[in-house]
């Protein structure tokens, strides 16, 4: 798929704030610094479109990007900040079960986990909801140009093995590099089948 245009659309609190649902929609969360805003930027082929927040995991905003007129990306607040409140924290855990509960049009969830660590406990927590609430996701990993490839082979096996101890189908992956476009295409031929379908 070529990206002709990506606009941003709006910044919304909630989820009955976010715009319409007439078109699919497509998420991507992570751990904060995880390298999300550095993918949706990849990905649309634009410097500055999703914006790095100078205090991570203070932005507490569903972000809406228009690409080319017929699908949304969304940009979601990370998780995993250590240094917010229990009270921020749980504002933060009831707007995204919002989000993702009440959200018709959302087709797939991009559970974004940095390719240079061993499974996180709140990445698999996460992804356990998302089980427990039955909406779709797909893993990308990110940042694989900052290990050798045998690491992130392991980092990435790992995490497979992590949840085939509840899981029986294992989700889609990518392994992805924002700095060398590594997993472009992928995720856009994934995004493009999704949209066919
Ligand atoms: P966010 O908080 O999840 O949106 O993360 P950012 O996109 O702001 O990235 C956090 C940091 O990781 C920044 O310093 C990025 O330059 C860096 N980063 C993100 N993706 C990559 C990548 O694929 N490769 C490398 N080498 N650095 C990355």
């Amino acid at each position: 798929m070529i990206i002709k245009e990506a606009l941003y659309v709006i910044s919304s609190p909630t989820v009955e704030t976010c715009p319409k649902p007439d078109k699919p929609e497509y998420a991507f969360i992570g751990r904060s610094n995880v390298g999300k805003s550095s993918l949706i930027n990849m990905l649309c082929n634009r410097e500055k479109l999703a914006k790095t927040s100078a205090t991570p995991g203070k932005t507490k905003i569903i972000n809406h990007f228009l690409i080319n007129k017929s699908w949304y990306i969304v940009d979601l607040p990370g998780y995993g900040y250590a240094k917010i409140s229990q009270s921020q924290r749980r504002q933060w855990e009831q707007m995204i079960e919002n989000y993702l509960r009440k959200r018709e049009n959302l087709v797939n969830v991009f559970i974004l986990i940095d390719a240079r660590h061993s499974p996180q406990a709140n990445d698999l927590e996460f992804i356990h909801n998302l089980g427990k609430w039955e909406i779709p996701f797909t893993l990308v990993f990110t940042k694989a140009d900052k290990e050798k490839p045998a690491v992130v082979e392991r980092n990435v096996k790992a995490f497979a093995d992590k949840l085939r101890e509840s899981w029986q189908f294992l989700p889609r992956q990518f392994i992805t590099s924002a700095e060398k476009k590594t997993g472009r295409d992928e995720i856009l031929q994934f995004i493009d089948e999704c949209n066919k379908a």
